[in-house]
């Protein structure tokens, strides 16, 4: 049978493992209130007070207690799901949730009762208008947030903040295309629309609104994703000791025979709470050695997909024909950082210097020592540089790739519109067009007119039992 949004499922919501509680929970579906009553009839053996605590047992087919705890009773429409909802909290032993749950999938089968998809409850939250689709996404977010900061900042979108603005942005370009539907119904009082309902104006106002939200969640945007870094260079030129540095902890193998860094090393680490992803790679050179060139092959896949490449040096040598030959293949469009290393060996003091090599594109140079700790500080400051950071998070969204693309489409079709506007009252139509594609983007955000494929692409993303 297909499986649809109208089933009962359940699931344990807990993480696997073990923990002092595990909690599995049930969503009616269609089943409804009958499949609830039957459910705790057979389960805790009485019928739960709805939204009390009751410490009951949790029965098997035999009337044998598996386990004792919390249950919960939570009537529609007043739980997570909008369903009706029951939670039965027991002991977080993985062996014990597995028989609670295998027992509720047994008590449940008269009614189709089945096991939870990834995100499915807080897909039915979503359906039954419990949350919009930025504060579902919100959901995994917070639970997958990586730093305080993106979790923070997913607990402002969970609450509805990012929503609001994207509300209040509809909203406004909602009043503005009603004046020009108006006009186009009424073509005699076309003559003075612009001018008269300042048009121009009004849609000046929420265009510049609309760049402060792209501005937070872009913000949004980088705490969740971070950033990826690539360490590049030859080999021995201290890779593994500036991701040691970094990272404030011995973790890639660091030792003084050339080409030891064959696989790749990723760690996260935060820098004022942006997660960057950085990947120590194989040591850049010509070899003979096949296990290293497959190593070096993938150091290069490594920097295609980079956000920022640093390409390590040693201070002593400077840059030589081999640096040269490997910045060359470094792909255009991607920040590079030369990190000149080892400068405890040189009379040079840890700096930041800006190049201009060719007369065209700037070069980030950072003189530092890894070993020494010294001018890593530098180094992280032109990180958050480059990662377009600015301080201060208090009132950014967590937002996802998905969002800055809406709102930059947004962007341009009120770009679009302010183009037409400038054409006077003839191109009307067209501006008015303009806006409706612009809600559109906007709309698509919280999740109005969403189609099935994206809720499947966000819901299938999430862990089991949320
Ligand atoms: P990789 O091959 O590029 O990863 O280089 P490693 O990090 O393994 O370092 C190679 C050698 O250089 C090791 O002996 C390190 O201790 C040494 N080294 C790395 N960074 C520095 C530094 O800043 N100063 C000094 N004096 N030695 C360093
Ligand atoms: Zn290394």
């Amino acid at each position: 049978m297909l499986a649809t949004d109208s089933d009962p499922i359940v699931a344990i919501a807990t993480a696997p493992g073990r923990g002092g509680i595990g909690v599995v929970r049930i969503s009616c579906g269609r089943a409804g209130d009958g499949a609830a009553t039957a459910l705790m009839q057979a389960l805790c053996g009485q019928m739960l007070v709805a939204r009390h605590a009751s410490y009951v047992p949790f029965l098997d087919a035999g009337g044998n207690a598996l386990d004792r705890g919390i249950a919960l009773n939570f009537p529609a429409p007043h739980s997570y799901t909008g369903e009706h909802v029951l939670e039965l909290q027991g002991h977080g032993g993985p062996i014990v949730l597995q028989l609670v749950l295998q027992r509720c999938l047994e008590a449940g089968k008269p009614f189709g009762l089945r096991l939870a998809e990834p995100g499915e409850f807080t897909r039915r939250a979503f359906l039954n208008d419990k949350l919009d689709l930025a504060q579902a996404e919100a959901v995994a977010d917070l639970i997958e947030a990586s730093t305080e900061a993106a979790a923070r900042s997913a607990g402002r979108s969970l609450e509805g903040a990012f929503s609001r603005a994207i509300h209040a942005l509809v909203d406004d370009v909602i009043g503005l295309r009603m004046l020009v539907e108006a006009t186009l119904d009424f073509p005699e009082e076309e003559i003075d629309f612009l001018e008269a309902a300042d048009a121009r104006g009004k849609l000046a106002h929420i265009r510049e609104r609309l760049a402060d939200v792209l501005g937070d969640a872009r913000q949004g945007a980088l705490l969740r994703e971070g950033l990826s870094v690539v360490l590049a260079g030859q080999p021995n030129v201290g890779k593994s000791s500036l991701l040691n540095a970094l990272a404030g902890a011995e973790l890639a193998i660091v030792t003084p025979i050339a080409g030891t860094t064959r696989d790749k090393v990723t760690q996260t680490i935060q820098i004022e709470g942006i997660p960057l992803h950085i990947i120590d790679t194989a040591g850049l050179r010509e070899t003979e050695d096949e296990v290293e060139r497959i190593g070096i092959a993938r150091t290069w896949g490594e920097i295609e997909r980079a956000d920022v490449v640093l390409h390590l040096l040693d201070a002593r040598a400077g840059v030589t024909g081999e640096d040269t030959a490997i910045a060359a293949r470094f792909p255009g469009g991607v920040p590079v950082v030369r990190v000149l290393n080892k400068t405890d060996l040189t009379e040079m003091a840890p700096s930041v210097n800006r190049l201009s090599i060719n007369g065209d594109a700037d070069v980030c140079e950072v003189r530092l020592s890894a070993k020494k700790s010294e001018g890593i500080d530098l180094l992280r400051a032109e990180l958050l540089r480059i990662a377009g950071w600015q301080a201060g998070t208090e009132s950014v969204y967590l937002a996802r790739e998905r969002h800055l693309i809406a709102l930059r489409a947004a962007q341009e079709h009120l770009a679009l519109a302010a183009g037409h506007a400038e054409q006077g009252n003839h191109a009307l139509d067209l501006f008015a067009e303009e806006l409706r594609l612009a809600q559109e983007a906007l709309n698509s955000i919280t999740g109005e007119f969403t189609s099935d494929d994206l809720l499947g692409v966000i819901f299938s993303r999430f862990c089991i039992g949320k």
